[in-house]
Formats: C-alpha cells, sequence, structure tokens
C-alpha cells in the first residue's frame, strides 16, 4: 500500500474541498480521528455564533424571542428532518440532551402502551441508554427484556424476535453500534416491534450525518440523536427527537414546562400540550447551541447525504484494507464489521493493550478513542478526514504498536 494512492484518493474525492470548510487544528495533530465523536468546527459555526452575539442577541435583545427564537427548534428540526432524517416537516423537534430526550420519548412511549410492562434494549447498547431503561423501569416498576449481543456486534433481527413479545411496550436500540459501528436493521426490527404491537425508539447518535436516514419510510415512531459527533453541532450541542406525525398529537411527555404547553405566553393556569412536536418541549430552548447546529446540518447539505455515505464506506474499507496489511500481523483483531453495508462511520480494532496504546497514539497526534476493555475507535467522519490523513494515523498506530 502505498502514500501515492492515499494521494491519489484524496485528489479524486469529491468532498475533498469541504476541509477548508472547517477551522484547521493545531500544526502538531498527525490525524483527527474522533470526528464521530466531536465534530470539528466548522467556520460558518464561528461566523454564526458572532452573528448571533452581535446582531441577535447584543442588537435585538429580548425581542429575539418574537423575531425568531421561539420557533427555532421547530424550524432547524424541519431542515434536519429534510436533510438528514428522512422525515417531512413537523416531526423534529431540538433541544435537551440525547439522554433527557430518550427519557421523555420512552416514558412517551410506555404512555401509549397501558399495559404492557416489557422494555427490550441490548446488553451493549451505549450506556446511557441502558442507565435511563434501568432508571424508567425501576420507577414505573416495568420489565427489562436484553437482547444478549456481543460487544462487537449490534443487535440482530433474530436476536430482537427472541426477546420481543405480547408485553413489550418499546423496543429501544442504536442504529448504528457506538462500539462496533454495526448498522442495526433498522426497517426490520421496527417492523417486528410493530407486528409485536410495540413502539420503537431508536438511537441516531452515530447514524444522523454519516448514512441516509428515511424515518418516514420507515414508520419508526420515535427517534433521538446528538449533533455534536457527525452534524458538527459543537461540544454539548442540543439533541433532536423525531415522533412520527400519527403520534405527534397524541403523546405526553412527563416533563411539563411552559415551551411544551398551548398558547406559551399566555401563561394561563394548567398544562394542556401543544399541539403536534413542539409538546415534546419543557423549558426554554438553547439558542446559542442551536447556532453550531444550524451551521453543521447547512454544510451537511450542501455535501449531501449519500455522497457522505460513499465517503464513509470508502474511508472504512481503506482503514480495514491498511488494517489487513498492518495491523492483522500484529495481533490486532477487527472489531468492526468486514461488509460495509452493515458498518457505520467507524472502525473499532482490538488488542490486549489497546487502553496504554491508545494514550501513546494520543501522544503522537493521532485522536483516537480508547473504549473499554481493548477497543481503539477510528472515527472517520467524510467531510473533514482525508485518506493521506487516515494513511499517516495507520503509520503511526503500526510504529508505535510494533
Ligand atoms: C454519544 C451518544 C449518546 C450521548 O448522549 P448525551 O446525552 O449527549 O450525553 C447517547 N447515545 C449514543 C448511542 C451515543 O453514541
Amino acid at each position: 500500500m502505498t502514500l501515492q494512492r492515499a494521494r491519489d484518493l484524496d485528489e479524486t474525492d469529491p468532498l475533498y474541498p469541504f476541509r477548508d470548510r472547517f477551522l484547521p487544528a493545531d500544526e502538531k495533530l498527525v490525524a483527527y480521528l474522533d470526528g464521530n465523536s466531536l465534530g470539528r468546527p466548522p467556520r460558518a459555526a464561528l461566523d454564526r455564533l458572532e452573528a448571533l452575539v452581535r446582531e441577535d442577541w447584543g442588537g435585538r435583545l429580548i425581542r429575539g424571542w418574537s423575531d425568531g427564537w421561539t420557533e427555532l427548534p421547530t424550524r432547524l428540526g424541519d431542515r434536519l428532518g429534510e436533510v438528514v432524517l428522512g422525515a417531512a416537516p413537523g416531526q423534529v423537534v431540538l433541544g435537551e440532551s440525547t439522554s433527557v430526550w430518550l427519557y421523555k420519548l420512552l416514558r412517551a412511549a410506555l404512555a401509549l402502551r397501558p399495559g404492557r410492562r416489557e422494555i427490550v434494549t441490548d446488553r451493549h447498547n451505549f450506556p446511557t441508554d441502558r442507565y435511563l431503561v434501568e432508571g424508567i423501569a425501576e420507577e414505573l416498576g416495568c420489565r427489562i427484556r436484553w437482547v444478549e449481543t456481543e460487544l462487537d456486534a449490534g443487535p440482530s433481527v433474530a436476536q430482537v424476535a427472541e426477546v420481543v413479545g405480547p408485553d413489550t411496550a418499546v423496543v429501544t436500540l442504536s442504529q448504528v453500534d457506538y462500539w462496533s459501528a454495526q448498522i442495526a436493521d433498522l426497517p426490520a426490527i421496527t417492523r417486528l416491534a410493530h407486528e409485536a404491537g410495540a413502539l420503537v425508539v431508536w438511537d441516531l447518535c452515530h447514524s444522523a450525518g454519516s448514512i441516509p436516514l428515511s424515518l418516514d419510510a420507515d414508520e419508526v415512531d420515535f427517534a433521538v440523536g446528538c449533533t455534536y459527533k457527525f452534524l458538527c453541532g459543537g461540544p454539548g450541542s442540543p439533541a433532536f427527537a423525531y415522533v412520527r406525525r400519527e403520534l405527534a398529537d397524541e403523546v405526553r411527555q412527563p416533563i411539563w414546562g411552559w415551551f411544551g404547553r398551548k398558547d406559551l405566553f399566555e401563561m394561563g393556569p394548567g398544562y394542556e400540550p401543544a399541539d403536534g412536536v413542539r409538546r415534546l418541549l419543557s423549558g426554554t430552548p438553547p439558542v446559542v447551541g442551536l447556532a453550531g447546529v444550524e451551521a453543521g446540518v447547512e454544510l451537511i447539505a450542501e455535501a449531501g447525504m449519500p455522497r457522505i455515505r460513499e465517503k464513509a464506506v470508502a474511508l472504512t474499507e481503506f482503514a480495514v484494507e491498511l488494517f489487513d496489511e498492518w495491523l492483522a500481523p500484529l495481533g490486532f483483531a477487527l472489531g468492526s464489521p468486514r461488509d460495509p453495508a452493515v458498518r457505520g462511520g467507524h472502525v473499532t480494532i482490538r488488542r490486549a493493550d489497546a487502553r496504554e496504546l491508545s494514550a501513546v497514539l494520543i501522544e503522537a497526534g493521532v485522536l483516537i478513542d480508547f473504549r473499554a476493555p481493548d477497543g481503539i475507535r477510528l472515527g472517520l467522519s467524510p467531510l473533514t478526514t482525508g485518506f493521506e490523513e487516515l494513511y499517516r494515523a495507520m503509520e503511526v498506530i503500526r510504529d508505535r504498536a510494533r
């Protein structure tokens, strides 16, 4: 494998010019392979945030709320739905963190299935998802049915089928596994849940901005996801929630705040949920954080999800090729699927000394993350990761791992 080949891949990559749309990293950085955990800052985010502070906040002050801030969570939600989620308007809203959305939507889903007592999730789901399910089960006296997955493979349709039954109220899973990057069969699992009379809550944190989604066509009930990973919204930027249109006027979520009430500024007695997806809101929207999300979503819109997915496949294929040539002989195992059709935007490599090696790599300017017990996650972000950058990173891994 030659460096020239990596350079050729960069040259013919239609998304390569997007690298200049982001702020440069410091000189000493060899490779940023963590865009799946925190996307790099778009230059537009800096401009947008400065304009927000100077003009909107500074210039308009409290009038900003009537100039558009109040509608921002749903207006930007519609745009995210169109560009990233495959969702028609009126079903997506932004605010909160993914964890808080998960709480609200799991409770909302359970309330729509009174009499059913079981929540299905998988043993290796992202930690916050598991903890939330455990907390809600304790709070409401529900039972958890665990899908017994392996660390390096997400839930299969057959595994989910084993635990879904007549008492299942909700099935909640991550579409792209945060550890292995395996893509779960969202349409099939959603159908399976529906056939059992249950609802689904999909966690799309590692999907949004990485793989094309069609939530409407796949008849997903609820979904959540963060915006600071592939969507480049900035550290802690607000997460999104999706609720299928037919449920939007029916759901009840447990945190009854004024921003989710009908006639917000009437300040009347008693809580009555707003019409549609706004009822998922609770308190004042995080306007500053949403400015970053807007910049990220517009970049994704320009690049287009099909081209993004195509490059994600090319990058992960290249990583696996280099893995086979350089790292497998050094005792590494692949912790991600070999089939690109079921592999998301990162590649995990495994070796017993992964924890120590990760610290060495970070010190050497290759930013990756360690995932216990033995995984090193190489996050490949189509808008910002280059093939030469990836090649250089794999060289460092090979040389340091010898
Ligand atoms: C990153 C991630 C989260 C993060 O949730 P926060 O509330 O933003 O901390 C949740 N679920 C998955 C699958 C993730 O990858």
